[in-house]
């Protein structure tokens, strides 16, 4: 199988340090093992994007040589497949309706973990949907941190999979389009280890 990795930068500001370690580091480790790079445009949250990072990114990337194997994907254009996925979730009963709110969950010690909102339906908002996160413990390796063991109720919880202002969630959209391109590896920054059991849950429910 041919690697294929991908560099997916959040059009939240111009390419930092952080993020070019991680372009560097996806494109060294696919590039050396002959496989493909992609880049892909993470501006599914509007609120948080920044007017012509997107192309500011895509120009710094360019001048230092990285440049994606296939047409950048642009997470904005790809709704209509987070929508189908949310669907499949929603079918199987997988996610649910959750009207807690913040300071509700803080109360809580900050994680929903009862596979059901704590309060119900309530007429005056719209909610969000979170996955029923089983009671289960994940092993997974990663290449420079080792192996890690994620208790899934404990550590990870009902995490949102479609925000309450009806935007996909980061963890859903990653997981729809890595499997559409067919990404094998992830390098990313260590901050988003955490993302890691959320999205193999996705990828093995969908
Ligand atoms: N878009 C995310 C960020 O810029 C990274 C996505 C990923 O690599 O999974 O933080």
């Amino acid at each position: 199988m041919t690697v294929r990795g991908r560099f997916a930068p959040s059009p939240t500001g111009d390419l930092h340090q952080g993020s070019l370690l991680a372009a560097l580091g996806s494109w060294l480790s696919a590039r050396g093992q002959g496989g493909h790079w992609l880049v892909r445009i993470d501006d599914i949250d509007p609120p948080r994007e920044v007017a012509g990072a997107s192309q500011r990114i895509l120009a710094s990337l360019q001048r230092l040589g990285l440049v994606s194997d296939r047409p950048v994907l642009f997470q904005s254009q790809r709704r209509p497949a987070y929508d189908q996925a949310f669907a499949a979730l929603r079918e199987e009963n997988l996610v649910f309706p959750c009207w807690c709110s913040r300071q509700l969950l803080a109360s809580q010690g900050g994680m929903h973990r009862d596979g059901r909102c704590l309060i119900g339906p309530q007429s005056d908002r719209a909610p969000a949907w979170r996955a029923r996160t089983p009671d289960e413990v994940l092993h997974f390796h990663d290449r420079i941190l080792g192996p890690q063991q994620v208790d899934l109720r404990q550590n990870v919880g009902d995490f949102v999979v479609r925000r309450v202002e009806g935007y996909d969630s980061y963890q859903l959209a990653t997981v729809v389009d890595d499997a559409w391109q067919g990404v094998s590896e992830v390098v990313r920054g260590a901050d988003l280890l955490s993302s890691t059991p959320r999205q193999w849950l996705l990828q093995r429910w969908l």
